[in-house]
């Protein structure tokens, strides 16, 4: 067993709790419009993407590239939303409703979803959703309660993580494909 494999391993028995308890959350639970994050994500062990921990987002399908629905482990992340972009934070990153991954919604194209065609946040301003505009730490240092190493996919346009040997499954075909900045993201 390498040994990243083994540090995946023990992070995904450690946050195992944390995870089932996401899960139970009701399926409209939405932060108000004055709100700036929303703690409900999760990395997926099969595809690598930020998934959102919940059961059913409006309109969602949560269907994984590497097939089935999400499976996730590891950290509870906490994502700003509606606050300004600045030379260390990106805005326009989106839940996409059919499969519950996070992409970037800052091309005229919207990438490849693993449900077809690509992703698709829903309607602008519905800020009582799971649909806001998150705007993501990057390349500032790591703190204790922080995860770097997640990377825009240049392939599909997700968010995924880049920090194992290997990149996990694309909705584009074969792994992700990393470029762009360096995500810094909070988790609980
Ligand atoms: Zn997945
Ligand atoms: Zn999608
Ligand atoms: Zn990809």
């Amino acid at each position: 067993m390498t040994d990243s494999r083994r540090a995946f391993l023990a992070k995904a028995a450690k946050i195992t709790a944390v995870a089932a308890t996401a899960a139970v959350l009701p399926t409209a639970l939405a932060g108000p419009a004055s709100a700036s994050a929303h703690s409900y994500y999760f990395f997926c062990t099969k595809c690598f993407g930020m998934t959102v921990g919940v059961i059913t987002p409006p309109g969602g399908l949560n269907i994984c590239p590497a097939g089935g629905n999400h499976t996730q482990a590891g950290y509870n992340f906490i994502l700003p939303y509606n606050v300004s972009e600045t030379a260390n934070a990106q805005a326009n990153w989106r839940l996409c409703q059919k499969c519950f991954s996070l992409f970037w919604r800052g091309y005229p194209t919207d990438g490849v979803c693993a449900t077809g065609g690509g992703h698709d946040s829903g309607p602008d301003g519905d800020q009582q959703s799971f649909f806001h505009n998150f705007v993501l730490n990057h390349d500032v240092p790591p703190g204790p309660k922080s995860q770097d190493a997640w990377r825009f996919c240049v392939k599909c346009y997700g968010l995924f993580f880049f920090g194992y040997s290997t990149n996990g499954r694309c909705p584009a075909g074969n792994e992700h494909k990393e470029a762009g900045f360096n995500f810094v993201l909070d988790h609980l």
